[in-house]
């Protein structure tokens, strides 16, 4: 075995990718030409050939109306783990989604999302959590709505809330949603934040998302090292970091070097987890981000045992439940460990 293989059999755990972006490729052409939706593109190999946020988001949008009634979301929730089960060893995973955005109402989009991850989690034995978001380019009123519609729904699987997409002025400015936050914080439910990811951001936005929304985790949050403080404040809280490398190659234009700012992330001891953010869109995988980004960012087999056992310790399960992950984590990187050996250079010594 070598060191690619470790990390792609590594047990994992992605607590950051968005329910419409896991679609197999070949169901979102094969849904769009049956519903007449159209596309850039009907070749998946050209569809998803872009460099830049623009293209990128032209192609997301573009694929929003698929998502039309229950079966879609269903079958969609169900390929894409049996798709991130074969990629990478996934185990469990957290999906946001922004359940006010379609057609139908939330409670049928829950219902659709749920028995699709419950058959999935039958099959193939990976648990899910559910984290609705706030999608930032609607006014805050909106978001008050949403966390009001999760509290009524009052279903077990939603775990907490999130916040996506950016304001109408292209900004993240997570301080517009204090009040949709606060009423979430009242009522259980857990806050994590998309903040200082895109370019213009600042570290500050990780501030914010701690003190004032309360969060419990940050999603990207890689302008953090653009200043000192706020990295030393957000290592002593040790608070995770979502981060997912290859989506930064496109929409900011890092190559995964050791200079790429979730390498220098891990190495200023940083909480940093490992996730796709938008498989499909971003043609990556949770395997991927592990056994391609890491070793060309300078880490190793030690270090991607860590990382996948600090998912799991990020993670929205109640503690009963992530104490036996962390032990069928635990086993399966013993087994791991015994198969790489001593391999030269495999990067096995702890780091
Ligand atoms: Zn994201």
């Amino acid at each position: 075995m070598d060191l690619a293989d470790y990390l792609r059999l590594l047990p994992k755990v992605e607590l950051h990718c968005h329910f419409v972006a896991t679609i197999r490729p070949s169901t979102l052409v094969e849904l769009a030409r049956a519903r007449d939706v159209p596309l850039p593109s009907y070749d998946p190999d050209v569809l998803f050939d872009y460099d830049n946020i623009v293209d990128f988001l032209t192609v997301f949008e573009a694929a929003q109306p698929v998502f039309a009634d229950k079966g879609v979301f269903e079958r969609v929730a169900y390929e894409s783990v049996e798709d991130a089960v074969a990629a990478g060893n996934l185990r469990y995973r957290e999906y946001f989604v922004n359940a006010d955005l379609f057609p139908i109402p939330y409670a049928e989009v829950l219902d659709a999302m749920v028995a699709g991850l419950a058959a999935a989690e039958r099959d193939f034995g990976v648990g899910f959590g559910i984290i609705p978001a706030i999608a930032r380019q609607r006014p805050p009123a909106s978001a008050l709505d949403l966390v009001r519609t999760i509290l009524d729904d009052g279903r077990p699987e939603v775990l907490g809330i999130g916040q996506d997409y950016l304001t109408p002025q292209n900004t993240e400015s997570p301080e517009l949603w204090v009040e949709a936050y606060a009423l979430a914080e009242r009522h259980g439910l857990r806050r994590t934040a998309h903040v200082a990811e895109i370019p213009g951001s600042t570290a500050a936005a990780v501030t914010v998302a701690i003190e004032q929304l309360g969060c419990a985790r940050i999603d990207h949050g890689y302008h953090v090292l653009d200043d000192p403080a706020v990295v030393e404040a957000a290592r002593a809280l040790q608070i995770p970091f979502t981060c997912t490398p290859y989506s930064t190659r496109v929409l900011s234009g890092w190559e995964m070097t050791p200079e790429h700012p979730v390498a220098r992330m891990i190495r200023a001891g940083l909480n940093v987890t490992l996730s796709t953010d938008d498989p499909t869109f971003f043609r990556t995988d949770l395997g991927r981000e592990y056994a391609q980004a890491l070793p060309a960012m300078g880490f190793g087999a030690a270090d991607g045992a860590r990382i996948a056992l600090a998912g799991v310790d990020a993670s929205w399960l109640p503690a009963d439940r992530k104490e036996r992950l962390r032990a069928e984590f635990t086993g399966q990187i013993r087994a791991l460990d015994a198969a790489l050996g001593s391999v030269p250079g495999s990067g096995s010594a702890p780091s």
